[in-house]
């Protein structure tokens, strides 16, 4: 089997409506294991109701959430993170007044909390410091998580993600904001994290990004999924032409 064939995340007729607007409609998507997955389509598209309803955030209306094989619709987040799925969000959520090394050490999700009691917590600094070494901020450890740019919080919160070892890693616009010296360490950072073995799904509208990383594109409107294929396929597919230029 290889490993695209391997089930990953998938959704079968996932919903979730805010009053009167439906913000994920039925959307029924598969990503693929092993694999830079990308989730494009226009701001409001539902991206980030998406995976919030995926991770336990929020819970969906109706449909079903599953993951290598197992159903886990409607999983508290934490449980959701017990997984092996680790997520970052669209603004970041560092905590400002903490330090750099303190945000890497505050449990972060269920699994993360479990390492820090099932080990001595001197290895789990080291593994924060080493993970912030990865990510290029380690010599801003003692610095504040609000004095530091905004790219650099993206770095964090990259680098926060791996402390539990995820297998697969949502990231939601994680060039956003970013300046571009930083966007490309992003992007160096998540193809090498791909090459050993990590599967991503992230939703980005840094269209270089997207068409440069991801292997597999799924194109969002009005909360469902309207193409999916290669960054060329989608490209090159009018319905995606029509959701972004109206034409
Ligand atoms: P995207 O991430 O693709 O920009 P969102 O998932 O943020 O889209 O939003 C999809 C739709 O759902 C939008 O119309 C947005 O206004 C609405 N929405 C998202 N979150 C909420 C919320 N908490 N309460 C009410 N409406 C929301
Ligand atoms: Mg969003």
């Amino acid at each position: 089997m290889t490993t695209t064939e391997v089930q990953n995340l998938s959704t079968t007729e996932l919903t979730k409506r805010f009053g009167g607007v439906t913000a994920v409609d039925t959307a029924t998507v598969k990503f693929r294991h092993g694999l830079i997955n990308a989730l494009i389509g226009p701001n409001g598209s539902g991206k980030t109701t998406f995976f919030n309803c995926v991770t336990g955030m929020i819970q969906p209306d109706s449909g079903t959430v599953s993951y290598r094989g197992k159903d886990i619709t409607g999983r508290t987040a934490d449980r959701v993170a017990g997984t092996g799925i680790g997520r970052s969000f669209q603004l970041c959520r560092t905590f400002p007044q903490m330090t750099v090394l303190e945000n890497m050490l505050v449990g972060v999700s269920g699994s993360t909390v479990a390492m820090m009691r099932s080990s001595k917590a001197k290895d789990v600094v080291e593994r924060a410091r080493g993970l912030l070494h990865r990510v290029g901020i380690d010599h801003l450890e003692h610095a504040e998580a609000r004095n530091i740019s905004y790219g650099q919080q993206k770095l964090l919160e990259l680098a926060g993600v791996l402390m539990s070892d995820p297998e697969t890693i949502m990231l939601d616009e994680p060039a956003g904001g970013v300046n571009p010296a930083l966007i490309e360490r992003i992007m160096t950072l998540i193809s090498e994290l791909n090459k050993e073995g990590k599967t991503f799904l992230i939703v980005e509208h840094n269209m270089d990004l997207v068409m440069t990383l991801s292997d597999h594109v799924i194109v969002f409107d009005r909360g469902q999924p309207i193409a999916t294929g290669t960054p060329q396929e989608v490209q090159a597919d009018p319905r995606v032409l029509e959701a972004y230029l109206g034409i």
